[in-house]
């Protein structure tokens, strides 16, 4: 039933037709094999006939969000314990994780959408290519890109969650010409090498993940900005879910990051689940095409973006997804106006008297009070100076609060997290 995955890139230069086509014999499969296949979808969508389903009815599907996932988790699994691969976990909504499992096919799947985000950051067989993540814990992306790699044929540098001093070490020793990691670590490790003195020649490209690196215009965060001069490298964002296993990723014309339509379908929704049109914000919903072990329909992601539809200059067709510019549960309402805290995040992480930084949030939905927290490491820039900064990004005032560098970083970085938490939710 699966199609056979092959690393064929010209695939995305064909016609919005040819696409749609192949998009709806993959769809109706999808949708045939969760009825079939899944004891979740198998009684929500009941006897349902999908052969003549056309790809405009799918927003009349029922969505499924984090919870429906977290509380009838098991339910979700399609495969026989036979046929399982891999299990990750993903943070559920009921304070337990949530099992996601990948098929042996899944994980073709995974290393062919992989590869197709590779390829379209201009990355080739003769690049090598050292991962900052992690390859464990649980975690899909790091396995996610070790794969992509492979079957592109370049050179995987497995260095993961390391100290500066050894990536330094492996960069000076192994060269890469692509870095993948988050923004924020970096920008710390570029200007630790930059300290040393350690040549960062080798590395021309830098894939973005965990953090967004434009803002909702397209054009880069002031964090990114600075990350790009320090490397000299061209910046690529990237974003996926553990549970949709669909890459989004930008060429190098940056204006949006594509998908793989053989793969997955993405929507915007509005918070009554509503559909909404390109260009306007809302929540991300995709539906995985081709998953077999935990396949989903229409899954609710929690992040807010929109979709752009104007084609790209790069000439890949169907439409492509904007920056993330925050989680669902992160929107904050502040004297009638909506800001997310990546924004100030972004903002504080480019100001070089701040070390370590975190909101706060009370208060009652839509009169959110915020409070952000940073820790100084001299008395060159005041909380009030700090305070206006933001305002400029946010046109809002928000209460700054100073607090010391342990006290950061014991919040910041708490024990059996696998990310720094820097928001906090006391609503
Ligand atoms: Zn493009």
């Amino acid at each position: 039933m699966l199609k056979q995955f092959t690393n064929n890139s010209a695939d995305e230069f064909m016609t919005e037709a040819e696409i749609k086509l192949i998009q709806v014999k993959l769809l109706r499969q999808h949708l045939e094999y969760c009825r079939d296949a899944s004891p979740y979808y198998r009684q929500l969508l009941q006897e349902k006939d999908f052969s003549d389903f056309k790809l405009e009815a799918l927003a009349q599907l029922p969505l499924t969000d984090k919870h429906d996932f977290s509380s009838q988790n098991n339910d979700f699994i399609a495969v026989n314990e036979a046929d399982v691969a891999d299990i990750v976990f993903s943070s559920g909504t009921t304070g337990r994780p949530c099992k996601i499992v990948y098929s042996e096919d899944d994980l073709t799947r995974l290393a062919y959408n992989e590869a197709q985000a590779f390829t379209r950051f201009g990355v080739t067989c003769h690049d090598r290519i050292l991962l900052t993540c992690t390859m464990d814990r649980c975690f899909v992306a790091g396995l996610a890109y070790f794969l992509g790699i492979r079957q592109l044929g370049a050179t995987a540098i497995r260095n993961g969650l390391n100290s500066f001093a050894s990536h330094t070490r492996v960069i000076d020793e192994l060269s890469p010409t692509v870095i993948v990691g988050v923004p924020s670590f970096l920008r710390k490790l570029g200007l630790s090498m930059q300290q040393s003195g350690t040549s960062m020649a080798s590395v021309t490209r830098l894939v973005c993940i965990g953090e967004p690196i434009r803002q909702e215009n397209l054009t880069l965060s002031p964090v990114a900005v600075e990350l790009e001069t320090i490397w000299q490298a061209k910046l690529f964002s990237t974003y996926a879910s553990s549970e949709t296993i669909t890459t989004f990723a930008e060429c190098e014309v940056g204006q949006g990051a594509h998908l793989s339509y053989e793969l997955g379908i993405v929507e915007i929704v509005d918070e009554q689940g509503q559909l909404l049109p390109p260009g306007q914000l809302g929540e991300v919903v995709v539906t995985p095409l081709q998953m077999t072990g935990t396949p989903l329909i229409r899954f609710k992601t929690g992040d807010i973006s929109f979709i752009i539809d104007e084609p790209c200059e790069c000439g890949r067709q169907g439409v492509r997804l904007g920056p993330i510019l925050g989680r669902n549960s992160q929107m904050l309402k502040v004297n009638g106006t909506t800001i997310f805290p990546q924004v100030v995040f972004s903002e504080l992480a480019v100001i070089a008297e701040v070390d370590e930084y975190y909101i706060e949030v009370k208060g009652q939905h839509l009169a959110d009070q915020v409070e952000i927290f940073v820790a100084l490491n001299n008395d060159k820039i005041t909380l009030n100076e700090i305070s206006h900064r933001i305002n400029a990004v946010t046109r809002i005032s928000l209460k700054v609060t100073a607090v010391s560098r342990e006290a950061a970083i014991t919040k910041v970085f708490a024990a059996n997290s696998r990310k720094p938490t820097r928001f906090f939710d006391l609503r």
